[in-house]
């Protein structure tokens, strides 16, 4: 037996299988290159779900971190700490306007705060949230509710929540769902989880024009799509509009786990003492390390690296010509590689076995969320390999048929 099989019985007896069985057990990481226990190499194509900014092991945020939690750990917010302030207005900064910053420990919690601002701006007369199908905004009750994939959420009805689902682009079905009834539209930019798919052009400006028609307050979910993703700060910064609640995560904390949501304007005073809380939120360690992930990509000019990067790629991919691929979705290095047909579980695991960790975001879409370290070489490495990889996918789909 290997030592990723072994790993994998415990895991078996030991951990709930609400991810199934994963097929790799990584041991350790440096820059864009991680290794399993079984000491085989891979390319890190999908950055722990678009979360590992720096990479692994970057000595700036090994740096912080470690500086941090010699000096303190953890505070409580019965009393305050200067990174945790730091970091608030440093994203506010980031956003050009004024806010104010809750922070959590993860995407979920931070759209609970979102969630819960909503409520306390517009109270019981205005139920309604609006939110697109196919989006994904967490696991966890609140956040469940406003996700628009029957599948993961149905089973966990009745939420106690009044949604209304719209088809995400759609301009004329969005504009119908918001009314006086409506407290807030949930949207991200462009969705994620639902496969890289970007917002039609002017889309989020048609979304903020209804949404002050009708006194709706806009929250964007940048938890996938924000800090740098696309090559910009914010996706939505593409759009020129100002969202009044943006929730972020992911990217944030470089792999340390911190959230964050952030009232802009007057949402950031909707919430007031004793609304919200959370015991580890803002925690020292997580925003150290959320501050070297800031220096280092304005250092690094990791912004530009990741929109040159993630067009060679994206060019790449296209300039193939594959058969099985029918396009390249998405910006900077947040892509989605379109499939003929369910192939998307085959190609991941070709990829892996090729040395490239990518992750079948959808039936027929393989996304890629490298960190934004990642070099053009590296880059290139993969779009060399991908013709062997979809080729060998090919014939894994043809057994399967057969
Ligand atoms: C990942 C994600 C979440 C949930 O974040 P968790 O940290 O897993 O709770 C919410 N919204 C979007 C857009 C995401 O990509």
């Amino acid at each position: 037996m290997s030592a990723t099989e072994l790993l994998q019985d415990r895991y078996g007896a030991s951990i709930m299988l609400t991810y199934g069985m994963p097929p790799v057990a990584l041991a350790r990481g440096s820059g864009c290159t991680v290794w399993d226990v079984d000491g085989n190499s891979y390319l890190d194509l999908i950055g722990g779900i678009a979360v590992s900014a720096l990479g692994h092991a970057h000595p700036a945020l090994v740096e912080a971190v470690t500086r941090q939690v010699g000096t303190l750990a953890h505070t409580s917010n019965l009393v305050l700490h200067e990174r945790q302030v730091e970091l608030a207005e440093r994203l506010v900064g980031l956003l050009g306007t004024d806010g104010r910053v809750f922070f959590a420990n993860s995407g979920a919690e931070a759209n609970e705060a979102a969630f819960k601002l909503v409520r306390r701006a517009q109270g019981a007369e205005r139920p309604v949230i609006v939110a697109a199908e196919g989006s994904f905004h967490g696991r966890t009750m609140g956040a469940l509710a406003v996700t628009g994939k029957e599948s993961i959420r149905e089973p966990f009805a009745p939420f106690g929540v009044d949604v209304r689902f719209v088809p995400f682009g759609d301009t004329a079905a969005l504009e119908n769902a918001v009314g006086p009834d409506c407290a807030a539209v949930f949207l991200e930019p462009c969705l994620g989880e639902g496969g890289v798919v970007p917002a039609p052009a002017g889309y989020l400006k048609a979304a903020r024009a209804a949404c002050d028609e009708a006194g709706a307050l806009l929250v964007l979910d940048e938890i996938q799509s924000g800090i740098g993703r696309t090559g910009e700060w914010f996706a939505h910064q593409r759009e020129d509009i100002t969202p009044d609640v943006l929730t972020l995560a992911k990217g944030l904390g470089g792999g340390l786990p911190i959230g964050a949501c952030i009232g802009i304007g007057k949402s950031g005073s909707a919430l007031g003492k004793g609304d919200h809380g959370s015991t580890f939120g803002g925690n020292p360690v997580a925003c150290a390390a959320a501050l070297a992930v800031l220096d280092t990509i304005e250092r690094d000019g990791l912004l530009d690296n990741t929109a040159a990067v993630g067009a060679r790629l994206a060019a790449g991919i296209e300039a193939i010509g594959h058969s099985m691929v029918t396009g390249v979705r998405g910006t900077g290095l947040w892509l989605a590689i379109a499939l003929t047909g369910k192939a998307g579980t085959a190609v991941a695991a070709t990829a892996q076995r090729a040395g490239f960790l990518v992750n079948a975001v959808q039936p027929d879409a393989v996304r890629l969320a490298p960190p934004l370290i990642i070099s053009q070489a590296e880059a290139d490495s993969f779009i060399a390999a991908l013709p062997g990889i979809l080729d060998a996918s090919s014939v894994v789909l043809a057994g399967q048929e057969s």
